[in-house]
């Protein structure tokens, strides 16, 4: 009975090359963006330098110097980069840091790595669509989410509903 088995680890091999392709699309939507296909002299040339230095090398802005830190119209936050919607004014809070803060984000919108830069772990969250760096979310943010997303003002665009 050799056709069975034959037939069987045909299938299973089809099976195995076409799994991970369905895992992958459905984890990043973005995956085909031409945001993703930009070199980074071109992000140079496209992006303010602080806004540069902030989504495409994880740079901080200095605190307290954001002009969005006082932008309280009804509206739309939306990455810099790539013009994807990232937080919608109502989840906008005051923190105190000096640092734009929400205590969530537009489903999907966000992805997150762990990242060690200053030796203790914290959740790095970057544009689902561009990849750009935004900021880090904390557990210490008010209700409903406890959550705390931190951004660097440079890395958005206010746009007023
Ligand atoms: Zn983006």
């Amino acid at each position: 009975m050799i056709e069975p088995t034959r037939r069987g680890f045909l299938m299973a091999t089809a099976f195995a090359a076409v799994v991970p392709n369905i895992a992958l699309a459905a984890a990043d939507p973005y995956a085909g963006s031409p945001f993703r296909k930009l070199s980074d002299a071109e992000w140079k040339a496209k992006l303010p330098g602080p806004s540069y230095e902030v989504l495409r090398h994880e740079d901080t802005e200095r605190p307290g110097t954001s002009p969005l830190l006082n932008e309280h119209r009804k509206g739309t936050f939306e990455c810099l980069g790539c013009g994807l919607p990232l937080f919608k004014s109502d989840w906008k809070f005051e923190s105190g840091t000096g640092w734009p803060s929400f205590y969530t984000a537009i489903p999907g919108a966000l992805a997150k790595k762990t990242d060690l830069a200053i030796g203790v772990p914290r959740t790095e969250y970057h544009c689902a669509q561009c990849l750009g760096h935004h900021g880090h979310v904390f557990p210490d943010g008010p209700k409903p989410t406890g959550l705390r997303y931190c951004n660097n003002g440079v890395a958005l665009r206010f746009v007023p509903a």
